[in-house]
C-alpha cells in the first residue's frame, strides 16, 4: 500500500519537521512497511526522513530559469527530492494547467527518473453525464502521459470529492479503477475526503493500491491512524 499525505497551502516548515519526527517514529514502532509519503508546500521542503520519502507537490519542468514563482529541480535537488506530485485538479482547475503543461511536466520528471504521483479525476457534471463520458475524460488528462512508465504511481481523485466529504461509492471507486487497471500496471490511489474513518473500506477494494489524502492527513496523528489502516 502506498499512503501519501498532501498539505496543499497548509503547514509551516517548523510544523513540518514536527509532522514528520511524530510519522517517522510511529513507522519505526509499528514496523510499517508501506510506502508513506509526504508533500508540504515549498517553502517546508526537506530531505526524505525514516521511511516517510518527502515530495512537491509542484515544479517547473526545468533545472531553473526565469519562471518567477516557480521552483525547478536545482531547488529540488538541495533536498534530494525525487518525488513529485503532477496534475492535481487544483493545478488543473484553480492554477489553469493544461494538459500540454501537465504532460510536457511528466516527460520532463520521467526522463530524470522521478517517482510521479500522477493526478486525475473528473468534475461532477461529467460523473453526472455517465461513465462513458467519464472515461472519456479520465483518456484525455492521461494524454500524453506514459502508463508504462516504471515509476509512475495514478491517483484518481474525483475533483467533487476533493476537500468536500462526499465520497463516491465502493462500487463506483471500483469501476474506474478496475478500468485504470486494464490501462496500466501502476499503483492506483484512491483520493478525495479520505479521512481516518472510512479509510479502511476504501483500501480493501481490489484495485485501490492506497490514498492521498489532504485535509484528512494534515493532522498527524490522524495520518498514522491511516497508516495502520493499510
Ligand atoms: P482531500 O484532498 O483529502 O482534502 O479531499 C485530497 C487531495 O486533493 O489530494
Amino acid at each position: 500500500m502506498i499512503i501519501a499525505a498532501n498539505f496543499k497551502t497548509n503547514h509551516t516548515r517548523a510544523a513540518t519537521k514536527a509532522y514528520l519526527a511524530k510519522v517517522t517514529a510511529y513507522i519505526a514502532e509499528a514496523e510499517i512497511s508501506d510506502e508513506v509519503m509526504v508533500f508540504p508546500p515549498a517553502t517546508a521542503l526537506c530531505r526524505s526522513e525514516g521511511d516517510v520519502t518527502v515530495g512537491a507537490q509542484n515544479a517547473w519542468p526545468t533545472d531553473n530559469g526565469a519562471y518567477t514563482g516557480e521552483i525547478g529541480t536545482e531547488q529540488l535537488d538541495e533536498f534530494g527530492i525525487h518525488t513529485i506530485l503532477i496534475g492535481h485538479s487544483e493545478r488543473r482547475h484553480i492554477l489553469g494547467e493544461s494538459q500540454e503543461v501537465v504532460a510536457e511536466k511528466f516527460a520532463y520528471f520521467k526522463a530524470l527518473g522521478f517517482r510521479i504521483v500522477y493526478c486525475i479525476g473528473e468534475p461532477l457534471e461529467v460523473r453526472d453525464a455517465g461513465s462513458e463520458t467519464l472515461m472519456a475524460y479520465l483518456a484525455e488528462q492521461l494524454e500524453g502521459i506514459d502508463l508504462g512508465y516504471g515509476n509512475l504511481v495514478i491517483a484518481y481523485e474525483p475533483v467533487w470529492a476533493i476537500g468536500t466529504g462526499r465520497v463516491p461509492s465502493e462500487n463506483e471507486i471500483e469501476l474506474i479503477h478496475g478500468a485504470l487497471a486494464k490501462l496500466t500496471k501502476a499503483p492506483l490511489l484512491y483520493g478525495g475526503s479520505v479521512k481516518v474513518g472510512n479509510v479502511a473500506p476504501i483500501l480493501a477494494l481490489k484495485h485501490v493500491d492506497g490514498a492521498l489524502v489532504g485535509s484528512g492527513a494534515l493532522d498527524p496523528d490522524d495520518f498514522c491512524k491511516m497508516i495502520a489502516t493499510a
